[in-house]
């Protein structure tokens, strides 16, 4: 197993939430497509306050820094998202190890309990056309990955992306975009492009 110093790490994250935030106005014409527009304003507020929730930590291994950072998140961020995404990062530092460096064994196993605390807040479920959608499928090409972290999650944020593509042929039967039934068809959800330009910066950030 090749693990990741835990500098690399936290900046890499810091990288991640920065490229939400710098994808605001892209989020929020999504959610004007299938939802009530807010999304953009929600998560850069949200991925700001993760970023800087970093930033302020002094030699952080994996688990404080998404700790830290969902909380920012659940504080900051608002809407719908602002409670699935801070669940997420929270409950998948929680199921890391305190100082564990992480592996793709680890992380994979740690976001796989994050998006159960997701799945457990939300009550929804593959194909309802959510954030889940994206990060069901790159989870589990996490946990298929054993060499090096940054090919690891290269291989999760391909199967992110494939999986917010996905979400085009999907009727929304949760949250906003419900109400529009049929007419969310041919739009991807905003929450699953959230989480896809998340994992492809944090994969960026540890190349
Ligand atoms: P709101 O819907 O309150 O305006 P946002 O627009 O910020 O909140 O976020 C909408 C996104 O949140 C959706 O695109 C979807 O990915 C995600 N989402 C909404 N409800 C759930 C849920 N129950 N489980 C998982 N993700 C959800
Ligand atoms: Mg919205
Ligand atoms: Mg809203």
């Amino acid at each position: 197993m090749i693990t990741m110093d835990r500098t690399g790490f936290k900046a890499a994250l810091v990288a991640a939430a920065e490229a939400v935030v710098a994808s605001k106005d892209v989020l929020t014409r999504a959610d004007q497509a299938i939802g009530d527009g807010d999304h953009g304003i929600g998560m850069a507020r949200g991925f700001r306050a993760f970023a800087d929730a970093l930033a302020k930590l002094d030699d952080a291994g994996a688990s404080a820094c998404l700790q830290a950072g969902g909380k920012a998140l659940m504080m900051t961020g608002g809407g719908a998202s602002g409670a699935i995404f801070g669940t997420f990062y929270t409950a998948s530092g929680n199921a890391l190890e305190a100082e564990a460096e992480p592996d793709p064994t680890a992380l994979a196993a740690a976001f796989a309990a994050g998006l159960q605390a997701v799945k457990d807040r939300g009550r929804a479920k593959a194909g309802d056309k959510t954030m889940i959608d994206a990060a069901e499928p790159a989870i589990a090409a996490l946990a298929q990955q054993q060499g090096a972290l940054p090919a690891a999650l290269e291989a999760m944020a391909a199967a992110a992306r494939s999986g917010m593509e996905a979400t085009r042929d999907m009727v929304a039967t949760t949250g906003k975009a419900r109400a529009l039934g049929e007419r969310s068809l041919g739009h991807p959800d905003p929450g699953a492009m959230t989480f896809t330009i998340f994992c492809e910066a944090l994969a960026r950030g540890l190349r």
